[in-house]
């Protein structure tokens, strides 16, 4: 992704690791002493998004990693206020140089060589971020007419310097929108290989924070922002690929347009949804917005150019313009997490040879209860606790990861469960705007 591979030595390079919790953690060297690998601690992929550490985490004050940079996620953008913005995305090894078992790299890796091995077949996504400005006072902006040409440019010069920065550091920006809510923009990049995609959308956010800080502005990614309020989604857009890059998700003799295997793949995530949305959605606040009537995701469902759908059918002018959305993400998940659950629940799919997606006529809210039944469309889980549980519950799903990856994520997730145990909705609303 790196441009630009001049290093002035006293700039600082941050080796950077996408945790778990989807917070970016890491430390920084001189630019003279890169490239070099730095230790890190295994008890980090415990931290819940508040910054606590539960007592039964696996770690312990046990242990060492090492982060090793990837130069292929190694980022650079200039003139970012007084000093470069410069990050590189690392793998996390043990001391013996073997992957760490609940590094979220190294799982999006092992998913994607399944589909490679198993079906010779390739992902290719791209991820679409929501987040609200707020102002000094850490209120969002005063109310502005939707996807506007004021609404936009209400956020310059920020807007133009993030494009200029992202451009810059290869992030490939495609569109920048303000969208419905007050205060609520997105960015959108173009499409990549799956590992890629994922470095992208944990540098996206960081980039997009930085610049704000900049132009002395607050940004949130968390996806509720305030009670009833409009949610900020991550929607992740998914097409299959053959090994030497040949569309597949298109087929124009099928009567919904889907080929065989992207019937099979995308049947995959959905039968799977339950569970997976304990890893794409995974913060207390994210059931907030996958409510119905909120344009993001309440069903098991999926539905051609449908907003109310957790796969939207999105058809393209040619055979590679196809793609279908993942709607039920947010970015309180880890992206890696995100891409190795689709791709898994993906290559489940294929390998049981299913063909099970059936499109909305329609709004689910606008169904029967009985219509959905037959339809087989339920309810995704209403919490968070929900979700675990459904994963939980998901013997196959939890057979795609390492069991150190599950206890770890688990046990995070469970002290941040109790952390905000008594906290009404709007409090927990508020600290997840804090730290997204
Ligand atoms: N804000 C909606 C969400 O929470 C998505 C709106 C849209 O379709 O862009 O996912
Ligand atoms: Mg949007």
């Amino acid at each position: 992704m790196r441009k630009n591979h001049q290093m002035p030595d006293d700039d600082l390079v941050f080796l950077a690791y996408a945790d778990l919790s989807g917070h970016v953690r890491g430390r920084a060297v001189p630019g003279r002493r890169y490239p070099t690998t730095v230790g890190w601690v295994p008890a980090d992929q415990s931290i819940t998004p508040f910054g606590s550490l539960g007592e039964m985490n696996p770690y312990g004050p046990l242990g060492d990693l090492r982060l090793i940079p990837d130069e292929s996620a190694h980022i650079r953008a200039d003139r970012l206020g007084a000093t470069a913005f410069d990050v590189v995305l690392c793998d996390a090894v043990k001391p013996d140089g073997q992957p760490f078992a609940a590094c979220p790299r190294a799982a999006l890796r092992a998913a994607i060589e399944r589909l490679a091995e198993q079906h010779r077949l390739e992902v290719k996504a791209a991820f679409e971020h929501e987040f609200t400005m707020l102002d000094a006072a850490g209120t969002e902006a005063a109310p502005l007419p939707a996807f506007s040409l004021q609404a936009q440019r209400s956020a310059e010069p920020f807007g133009s310097d993030l494009v200029r920065c992202m451009n810059s550091a290869g992030l490939e920006p495609e569109n920048w929108l303000a969208e419905f809510a007050p205060g609520q923009f997105e960015i959108t990049v173009t499409p990549a290989n799956a590992l890629r995609a994922a470095d992208r959308a944990s540098l996206v956010r960081e980039i997009v924070r930085d610049v704000a800080r900049v132009h002395q502005r607050a940004v949130t990614f968390s996806p509720m922002t305030s009670i009833g309020g409009v949610g900020n989604g991550v929607h992740v857009h998914l097409s299959l690929h053959t090994g030497n890059g040949k569309p597949v998700t298109h087929d124009r003799h099928d009567t919904d347009g889907l080929s065989r295997q992207a019937r099979a793949f995308f049947s995959g995530i959905i039968r799977h949804l339950p569970a997976l949305v304990a890893l794409t959605a995974p913060s207390a606040i994210s059931y907030l917005r996958l409510m119905p009537h909120r344009w993001s995701a309440a069903f098991t469902a999926s539905g051609l150019r449908n907003r109310e759908a957790a796969l939207r059918i999105c058809p393209g002018a040619t055979p590679a313009g196809w793609n279908i959305e993942f709607r039920a993400a947010d970015a309180t998940a880890c992206p890696h997490l995100v891409l190795a659950a689709l791709i898994h629940a993906g290559c489940q799919g294929l390998d049981e040879g299913l063909d099970e997606l059936r499109l909305l006529p329609g709004d689910p809210n606008a169904m029967s209860g009985d219509d959905l039944a037959a339809m087989g469309v339920v309810r995704l889980p209403t919490s968070l606790p929900e979700a675990l549980d459904a994963f939980g519950d998901d013997g196959v799903a939890r057979r795609w990861f390492d069991p150190l990856l599950i206890e770890t994520y688990l046990e995070m997730k469970h002290t941040e469960l109790t952390e905000l145990a008594d906290l009404s909705d709007a409090a927990r609303i508020a600290r997840y705007r804090a730290v997204y």
